[in-house]
């Protein structure tokens, strides 16, 4: 990381924690209401916590790159996951002290929800919203809910836990009735209103002011298309290698249909955009119907995992299983273009020899670059003398550099990949830190 990314990362992560913590200073400090103990404010505290947590939760969605710039997607995503099993947590832990204490052992008996007062109905609804939220993002693939269905009911339960947080609060006046404490809320509640506002109203907006045009579409191996795009009227954005953007084709940005690709092509080729998609769903199996003319929009880039961070190191080592190979791409055709002489190392793993995405063009730049490319396959041909199976330790150790050699090593395809890959190298000896990976897979 560089200096500048450890500062603001820095910052970022104390003003997160202030934020988060902050209720509970002021519910435990500020004045009490009349004759409450210990126990009930402090139940009261984590429940305003786990509110301020989940009001952060989408400044945290919110793709501000200034934001994830210093963590990348990925440490920010999977931040966010924990971070809901914490505030679920502490929403659990806030109604079971209440009902040790004994100005409210009613809080458990009264589930009822039928015959208690408004007041806890809106606890208990913020409660379900938040176990409906949990568990369909935990269970995603074990109950096979689509990808865009559970992303449309992820964001109404998101904002129905909020929503109903906030009127749980709200309706208990002695919060809102006391100055600093109702002062607190209106502004977290400002806050998640204007997160909401600009994901769904500003942001789409921006987008849509900002067009790209679908220059070409071209098939490559392993049933993935290449589309080249070109800003419409405007100057584009830069990006680094490694970086990926929000791609929205056949809707309007207000639709919230967008997928999520790495740039496959050359940094140094910006404004010019391009993506190497492979076919696995509704959306990308259609992209064969693209016609070059096609409106586009692209939100980015995003992405922490970019070679350009780490411009002390002496050589890249990467990994790329299937079409993970996107990001790599964009880094050797980048490294191309700028003459780069460091030693490069690519281990790609794909299944068979036919499929390999860019095999031409790889061998191409091995001859350009200082790049040498040991492809693995898991059903290789019968003349086959290279790699084969999985990326293993074993296969990592006869190809990769001593790991004090100065390397950064760079990994993206399946996750099981990136686990064992990840594992590996680090029995091998190479720093944690010196090793960054990209899933393509947010829940
Ligand atoms: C950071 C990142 C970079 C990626 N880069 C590439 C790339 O360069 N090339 C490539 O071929 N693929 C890439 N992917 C994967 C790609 O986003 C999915 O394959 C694609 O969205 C599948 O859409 P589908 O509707 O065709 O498939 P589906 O069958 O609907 O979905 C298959 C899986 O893709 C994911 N997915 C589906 N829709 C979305 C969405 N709207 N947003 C986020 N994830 C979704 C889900 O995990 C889902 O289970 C990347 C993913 C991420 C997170």
């Amino acid at each position: 990381m560089r200096p500048r990314h450890v500062k603001t990362g820095t910052l970022w992560f104390s003003l997160y924690l202030f934020l988060s913590l902050l209720p509970v200073f002021i519910v435990l400090l500020g004045p009490k209401p009349p004759g409450r103990e210990f126990l009930v404010e402090f139940s009261v505290a984590l429940g305003f916590m786990a509110l301020a947590m989940m009001c952060l939760q989408f400044a945290l969605t919110a793709r501000f790159q200034w934001l994830k710039e210093p963590f990348g997607s990925d440490l920010v995503y999977s931040f966010h996951r924990s971070i809901s099993l914490v505030s679920v947590g502490f929403v659990l832990l806030h109604p079971l002290l209440l009902s040790l204490t004994p100005v409210r052992p009613e809080v458990l008996i009264r589930l009822d929800v039928v015959n208690q007062p408004f007041y806890p109905r809106w606890g208990f609804g913020a409660a379900l919203c938040l176990a409906a939220l949990v568990i369909t993002s935990l269970g995603r693939k074990r109950f096979h809910l689509a990808y865009e269905p559970w992303r449309r009911a992820h964001a109404l339960f998101a904002i129905g836990a909020v929503l109903c947080g906030v009127l749980h609060v709200a309706v208990e006046n002695h919060y809102f009735g006391m100055p600093l404490k109702g002062g607190l809320w209106i502004s977290y509640t400002l806050l998640w209103v204007g997160l909401t506002l600009w994901v769904r109203l500003v942001k789409p907006w921006l987008e849509i002011r900002r067009p790209f045009v679908v220059e070409s579409v071209r098939p490559e191996r392993g049933t993935a298309w290449t589309l080249t795009l070109t800003p419409d009227g405007h100057r584009g954005f830069p990006f680094a290698p490694g970086q990926f953007g929000w791609l929205t084709l056949f809707a309007s940005p207000f639709s919230d249909r967008e997928h999520p690709f790495s740039f496959s092509g050359s940094a140094e080729a910006a404004p010019r955009l391009e993506f190497t998609i492979k076919e696995l769903g509704d959306f990308t199996r259609g992209l064969h119907r693209v016609a070059p003319g096609t409106r586009a929009y692209v939100d980015g880039p995003f992405g922490a995992i970019t070679a350009d961070r780490h411009a002390h190191a002496t050589g890249f080592v990467f990994v790329a299983g299937g079409i993970g190979i996107t990001p790599m791409m964009s880094h050797l055709r980048s490294f191309a273009d700028r003459g780069e002489r460091r030693p490069l190392l690519l281990i790609y793993a794909n299944t068979a020899w036919e499929d390999v995405t860019f095999r031409e063009e790889l061998a191409a730049l091995e001859a350009a670059l200082n790049l040498r490319v040991v492809h693995a396959l898991g059903r290789p041909p019968r003349e086959w003398s290279g790699e084969t199976g999985f990326v293993t330790e074993d296969l990592l150790r006869r190809h990769v550099p001593p790991a004090d050699a100065g390397h950064e090593y760079f990994v993206c395809g399946p996750p099981v990949m990136i686990r064992v890959v990840e594992r590996a190298l680090t029995r091998l000896g190479v720093r944690p830190g010196d090793i960054h990976a990209e899933r393509f897979d947010l829940v």
